[in-house]
């Protein structure tokens, strides 16, 4: 539940929640005032240096007016109402569609599908909930493997026999029940391709542990996914991304949330992530030749300067901050996958030893 905004977000509550919107915005018609709908504001990070903004906390941050005297406003108004009418079939038939399914249902009105995503997102803010609770359902991207188990709409889903077997991340976490582990860590991996190779060398069976890729930036049910288990399991958590702005910010959307969700951050996001690699010291540490050295472009250096100003940064994680840093000075950036250079295997070897001597941030 985002925040503990509100006490419940059953269908009957929130088909209740959009009769009383609508009837708002037909009452402002009647009295030839032009609609106007206020959404809460939320945000997980600012660029306040002082440290003393209220990011991070969930609460709401100011108020956005959505009102059809704009024209910018006005299309997102209507596409507002289209998705809410969408969504309102959804609750009361007791279906469930996915984002994708929402947006060919008027392609040409809405365009691409982040204007539905947006959408999604605004109706979860004015209707104090979170996307679950709408009856919309991920296409899920995140995958799995490794000492692990648990029922998922009673179904036995039992990685552990066969810990080196790919799972994909299920997609109704409510649906996901009694999770039983007697793995040591969790390892997420930024890339499919990384996962894959940890595949291939049974790393999971060799190191008793689970391990989780979002494929790029996290979806949702990949984020709550982790969320669960790491509240279900306790188990220590490490991150490894490549050494690059993008990696890094992949990064900090498992530990701190994206700015989209930003209303919904307690439900995804994992404080207790460490930063395993792979760091810029590592160039040094494992002899890694300079033809597997990038030079950042102009993009990469304007996102890390960007990035390098996030409240967040300078509150919680100074030695994260510090590497970014690091990283900009000396204008390289180079892959996870450079470290195999000299054996495909190396990843299995640089992980538990990088756990072992505690050199993770
Ligand atoms: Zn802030």
């Amino acid at each position: 539940m985002a925040g503990g905004r509100v006490s419940s977000s059953s269908p009957s509550d929130l088909l209740q929640r959009i009769k009383g919107f609508v009837r708002s915005l037909v009452e402002d018609l009647s009295n030839d005032r032009p609609p106007s709908v206020a959404l809460d504001r939320y945000r997980n990070y600012c660029h306040d240096p002082s440290g003393n903004c209220t990011c991070g906390d969930n609460l709401p941050n100011g108020k956005e007016i959505i009102s059809v005297e704009r024209e910018s406003h006005a299309y997102r108004l209507l596409v507002l109402f289209r998705v809410l009418l969408i969504i309102q079939q959804l609750l009361q038939e007791n279906k469930h569609g996915s984002k994708r399914d929402i947006y060919y249902m008027h392609p040409a009105l809405f365009l691409e599908q982040a204007v539905v995503d947006r959408a999604i997102n605004n109706i979860c803010i004015l209707l104090k909930c979170s996307r679950q609770h709408l009856n919309v359902v991920p296409v899920g991207r995140g995958l799995v493997m490794g000492w692990l188990r648990f029922l998922e709409a009673g179904r036995k889903i039992y990685c552990i026999n066969s810990p080196s077997t790919v799972y994909p991340i299920p997609v109704c976490l409510e649906e996901v029940v009694d999770i039983v582990s007697v793995a040591r860590f969790i390892i997420v991996v930024e890339k499919e391709s990384v996962f894959q190779r940890l595949a291939n060398d049974r790393f999971c069976e060799r190191n008793h542990c689970i391990v989780i890729t979002g494929r790029g930036y996290p979806d949702v049910p990949t984020r709550r996914f982790l969320c669960l288990l790491v509240q279900h399991l306790h188990l220590p958590v490490y991150c490894l991304v490549d050494c690059d702005p993008y990696g890094f910010d992949i990064l900090m959307v498992y530990r701190f949330g994206s700015m989209q969700m930003a209303y919904d951050a307690n439900l995804l996001r994992v404080p207790e992530i460490s930063w395993l690699g792979v760091f810029h010291s590592d160039l040094q540490k494992y002899h890694l030749p300079d033809r597997c050295l990038l030079e950042l472009t102009s993009d990469d250096k304007k996102k890390a300067e960007a990035m390098l100003l996030r409240c967040y940064l300078q509150k919680e994680a100074p030695k994260w901050r510090m590497e970014l840093e690091v990283m900009l000075q000396t204008g390289v950036k180079f892959e996870i996958e450079s470290l195999s250079f000299n054996s495909l295997s190396f990843l299995s070897e640089y992980i538990p030893t990088k756990i072992h001597d505690g050199s993770y941030l």
